[in-house]
């Protein structure tokens, strides 16, 4: 695997994971050690987020050396977390973080997207330590997800590989928040069943639940085929919710869709990563960047 470089830091890098509704921070070690986590919420803070995460980051650190700053944060955002928007902050827009962050707290900052972060902690702690090539996603309030290929994390032009929600599932379908139609995000995600159905993914009825397995396992088998991997990991509170019988149709799905011999072996699991997943992920995004 080489989803790391060959230097091993000493110190502990700084991880924050600025997610839908908190931002929470820990000192990881590089063995996956997690130190005292703290949080601050989003919505008290609606005009002074930066300062209340920065207040944290510096408490969290406290006397210590740390060797870098990982930050995981929702997207979208331009290459390297130079300017992000996440959707949920609102008084984020093109926000330029990583500089902010370095001036900030005058270390090294390194930022990737929730979904590609947890990519990597899942392939160097969670459940794809031996594979070489998965396909990582996160079924939630949003889609998203991250490709491992050949051990690699694959970047893209601005970074943004891997953004599965964007797959079109449903010709046609539900208007996305990116402008099209009928995407994975637009008929599978927490937000898509709540409009559709009216009520939270966590009261889906038996349909729902099984439309939204078959749709995921759909997107993943025609990936599959396309880039050739035969693990996908699943994340997220939609997915995790929904149980059992949503693997079960997901892989019955995906099954039908890829048919190329060397996709035969494909199977959709569930995360191997527990609750520190996030936090793991955006510690992985600064070891990535400093080793
Ligand atoms: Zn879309």
């Amino acid at each position: 695997m080489t989803l790391l470089g060959e230097a091993r830091p000493a110190s502990p890098c700084l991880a924050l994971d600025i997610g839908a509704t908190k931002v929470e921070a820990a000192l990881v070690a590089f063995d996956g050690g997690l130190g005292t986590r703290r949080r601050v919420l989003v919505d008290e803070h609606p005009h002074d987020l930066f300062e209340a995460i920065v207040e944290m980051a510096r408490d969290v650190v406290g006397h210590q050396t740390v060797a870098c700053v990982g930050v995981a944060c929702a997207g979208p955002m331009s290459k390297n977390g130079e300017a992000v928007s996440p959707l949920n902050i609102a008084s984020w827009r093109a926000f330029p973080l990583r500089s902010r962050l370095e001036q900030a707290l005058d270390v090294e900052v390194f930022i990737d997207g929730d979904a590609r972060a947890l990519a990597l902690a899942e392939g160097l702690f969670g459940g794809a330590q031996r594979d070489t090539s998965y396909l990582s996603m996160v079924v939630s309030t949003g889609v998203g997800g991250g490709f491992v290929l050949d051990g690699r994390l694959l970047d893209g032009d601005s970074g943004n590989a891997g953004h599965v929600g964007h797959l079109i599932v449903v010709p046609d379908g539900a208007m996305c928040s990116c402008g099209s139609f009928g995407c994975l995000e637009a008929e599978a995600s927490g937000w898509a069943i709540e409009s559709r159905t009216g009520r939270p993914a966590s009261e889906a009825d038996q349909a729902t639940r099984v439309r939204t397995a078959e749709l995921v396992g759909r997107a993943v088998g025609t990936l599959a085929s396309v880039l050739d991997f035969n693990r996908c990991y699943v994340a997220g509170s939609v997915a995790l919710g929904f149980g059992d019988a949503f693997f079960e149709s997901a892989n019955k799905s995906a099954h039908a869709a890829a048919q190329l011999p060397y996709s035969q072996h494909l199977e959709i699991r569930r995360t191997g990563l527990g609750t520190d997943g996030s936090l793991l992920g955006a510690a992985m995004v600064g070891w990535r960047g400093v080793t």
